[in-house]
């Protein structure tokens, strides 16, 4: 937590759940990574955190921004983030979405499927699009495999046709899973992409441009690489498939964009036990998987949780819960959450690295609880 959220949350009291989120370590993210991949143009993937406050942050800095909807692109336009830095990259549209984007000046799109090429070539004549193949994310801790991407022989005859169908075949994406924990799997990914490239080229079809995607990591639980790390594995990659033959690079970073710069407060609802001898005791907090915490399902991304006690006291095993008349919604149960014996109702926790895939996520009124609640500082 930074001093700055720390003030903040003292001086302010905000009634809870609500997150903080500090621009400035946005910014000092954004920045990172610009200069540890400079050739590398971010297009930042606004679903994992589309503040007001975070776009306007990041477009001040001349970020670019991955979209999934007309509801996404009229944010970016809101904070005055022009088309030519937005990409309409969700390999799912509507045709009157594509249509409405190709009237207000989008020029770059993705797709996965013949049916989407078909929708681009109606309704964004001329546009550049790439194809997203299909890539294992073998290491991903929230993986987006199977949904998104086709096969590289299918992703190859499309681009081929694509030109052929009045639009601009510009590249090929990928993303190697979301939280990604091995650094070898952009290597493995590029090594695809890059043979292709040479195939294409082949037949006369130049691409121009690879997506890497996201897959940068936040800091929760389970320890992992410092980016300079997955920045100098993604270097290494690209230089090893691509040679004196660069392409246009692109990144999507989401997550470890904002993760970091999040602290979500939360309010100890309830501490009970289920029976006289049950070891666990159960922790309801007045956050859960309907108000911000999804990312909780399957307990795949396992936060790091703050209490007002000293770590190193006194500590036992709990599960840990949310507010609402749903049994889905608990956090943790297998997982194993040790918290202090002194945690009493009342008290506050902080759950760290929230920034990202959480305000969103939060269901509207479920039970009556408000969305989770922004301040951006
Ligand atoms: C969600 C998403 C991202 C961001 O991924 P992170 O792992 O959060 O960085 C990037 N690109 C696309 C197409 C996405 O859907």
């Amino acid at each position: 937590m930074t001093d700055r959220i720390r003030r903040f949350l003292a001086d302010k009291q905000p009634e809870t759940p609500c997150l903080v989120v500090d621009l400035d370590v946005v910014e000092f993210n954004y920045r990172r990574m610009r200069e540890l991949l400079p050739q590398a143009k971010i297009f930042y993937a606004m679903k994992a955190n589309p503040a007001n406050e975070v776009l306007a942050r990041l477009g001040k800095l001349g970020s670019n921004f991955d979209t999934a909807s007309r509801g996404e692109i009229e944010l970016c336009f809101a904070q005055g983030v022009g088309a030519e830095r937005i990409s309409f990259g969700n390999t799912i549209k509507k045709e009157k979405d594509i249509a409405w984007a190709h009237q207000n000046g989008v020029r770059l799109y993705a797709f996965d499927s013949e049916a989407e090429l078909q929708k681009l070539a109606r309704s964004a004549p001329g546009a550049r699009v790439f194809c997203r193949v299909l890539v294992d994310c073998d290491g991903a801790e929230w993986p987006l495999s199977k949904k998104f991407g086709c096969a590289p022989d299918m992703a190859r005859d499309l681009l081929k046709r694509a030109n052929d169908m009045g639009l601009e075949a510009y590249g090929v994406s990928f993303h190697v899973g979301s939280q990604q924990t091995d650094l070898d799997q952009w290597d493995r990914a590029l090594a695809q992409v890059s043979q292709m490239f040479y195939a294409l080229a082949e037949t006369g079809i130049d691409l121009k441009m690879v997506n890497l995607g996201g897959g940068f990591p936040a800091r929760y639980r389970k320890d992992v690489a410092p980016v300079e790390a997955y920045c100098e594995a993604v270097q290494r990659a690209l230089v090893r498939h691509f040679g004196n033959r660069m392409p246009e690079v692109i990144i999507e970073p989401g997550r470890s964009m904002v993760g970091d710069a999040g602290v979500l407060q939360s309010e100890v609802v309830l501490i009970s036990r289920k029976s006289a001898n049950d070891r666990k005791r159960w922790v309801y907090l007045d956050v859960g998987k309907f108000g911000g915490l999804a990312e909780t399902m399957d307990e795949s991304i396992k936060y790091r949780i703050t209490t007002p006690y000293p770590a190193g006291g006194r500590s036992g095993p709990v599960v840990l819960a949310g507010p609402t008349c749903d049994s889905a919604d608990i956090l943790y149960e297998k997982t194993e959450y040790k918290m202090p014996l002194a945690l009493k109702v009342g008290d506050k926790v902080e759950i760290l690295s929230t920034g990202a895939y959480t305000t969103t996520y939060a269901s509207v009124a479920f039970n009556g609880f408000a969305p989770l609640k922004t301040y951006c500082i």
